[in-house]
């Protein structure tokens, strides 16, 4: 689903009216900084912002404009990321080369810098000199979802806008009105994700992702009565399929790559731009490959975490896995508490150890006997 309007943006009417009223008087800050926890919409509404800037109508979302923003394909709305674990000196250095530049083919240039609180000392300490002192027709949306990590001399540059959590039952709500679902399945889908309104809407729409989820539910369930072969083929079923899910990621970005060369005429900002986007789409992959082993492991959790809920008799609202409280149930019998939450430090416990680069699979196939042991 492409995002590109400011109705997309859900529970968040302060951040968003007071932008809306930015836009609507013609007074832009040269710098804006979106802070609150994650997966709360700061990137969308960074997105729909660079639009409400540069379409003519104020951000239609329809038009090509529009488009190649909410796409992250426009040469004009530049998006930093971290590389790895930092946002370097050397990709700021790349934004203090270019931010003076003409833009291609809007009026303004958008930068876009996620989760800014990465930045290393050398790279924070050159983009404030970049805030101190901003060329004309430029706006920089910061990023951050941990403020304390971000230099106190960058934030008061920068206008600053807060992100709310959003409650679950305005999600459930959203889903039913937008998608005209029943609402068993929106809580459903707004419990399994989390409370995280885009993933809620991507578990929606994909087949993939509700297959994994009922993959990994099965498994938890007759995890006691594999032998060790059983545990290993588990393990690399659960790989292949992200690995399959990358690959196809891939032939997409394949695609974008090509579209590329259409959209930008001028053939050595077009090089420039696609060296650029080859760099984001491998950061998009390996981010969504660990995303990927992140969501199974999360699976994994929500399973043990109802298990615990149903022997400690604790209030059944916060179950998480609504469609098969029956399974839970049969299976948490005879169950204990302790066995629960040590299933869950287990998992918790691998998933400290995704974030180091080791091998994944034999990360799975360890939780996995670890687990048969300890339930
Ligand atoms: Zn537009």
């Amino acid at each position: 689903m492409i995002i590109a309007s400011w109705k997309d943006i859900l529970g968040q009417a302060e951040a968003v009216n007071k932008l809306k009223h930015f836009i609507s008087s013609g007074k832009l800050n040269h710098a804006y900084l979106f802070m609150g926890p994650q997966s709360v919409g700061k990137h969308t509404t960074a997105k729909v912002l660079a639009c409400a800037i540069n379409c003519e109508a104020k951000g239609c979302g329809k038009c090509s404009c529009c488009v190649k923003i909410t796409r992250e394909t426009h040469p004009d709305v530049i998006q930093v990321a971290p590389e790895g674990n930092f946002i370097t000196i050397g990709q700021i250095r790349e934004v203090q080369r270019e931010v003076s530049r003409k833009p291609f083919e809007m009026d303004s240039k958008v930068y876009i810098i996620d989760e800014v609180e990465k930045m290393t000392a050398e790279a924070a300490n050159a983009l404030l000199k970049v805030l101190e002192e901003p060329p004309d027709g430029v706006v920089f949306i910061l990023i951050t979802s941990n403020l304390e990590g971000v230099l106190p001399t960058i934030v008061s540059r920068c206008y600053q806008i807060y992100f709310r959590p959003i409650a679950i039952d305005v999600i459930i709500d959203e889903i039913v009105r937008r998608y005209e679902v029943d609402k068993d399945r929106a809580e459903l889908v707004a419990k399994i994700s989390r409370g995280i309104f885009g993933n809620a809407i991507e578990m929606l729409n994909s087949e993939r992702r509700l297959k994994r989820r009922e993959f990994v539910l099965c498994l938890a369930e007759k995890l006691k009565r594999l032998d060790a072969l059983g545990l290993a083929n588990e393990a690399n079923c659960l790989t292949s399929e992200v690995g399959n899910y990358i690959g196809e990621l891939k032939l997409k970005q394949e695609i974008e790559l090509v579209e590329v060369e259409e959209i930008v005429a001028n053939r050595a900002h077009a090089a420039r731009f696609k060296k650029r986007l080859i760099e984001k789409q491998k950061r998009e992959r390996g981010k969504e490959e660990f995303r990927a082993f992140e969501d199974i492991l999360d699976i994994f959790s929500s399973w043990y975490r109802d298990v615990l809920i149903i022997t400690g008799c604790l209030n059944e609202d916060l179950l998480m896995n609504t469609d098969c409280v029956e399974k839970i149930r049969i299976f948490g019998k005879g169950f204990s508490l302790q066995k629960a939450q040590g299933a869950l430090e287990i998992i918790q416990e691998t998933k400290r150890m995704l974030r180091f680069n080791i091998n994944r699979q034999l990360a799975l196939e360890v939780m996995l006997f670890k687990l048969q042991e300890a339930v």
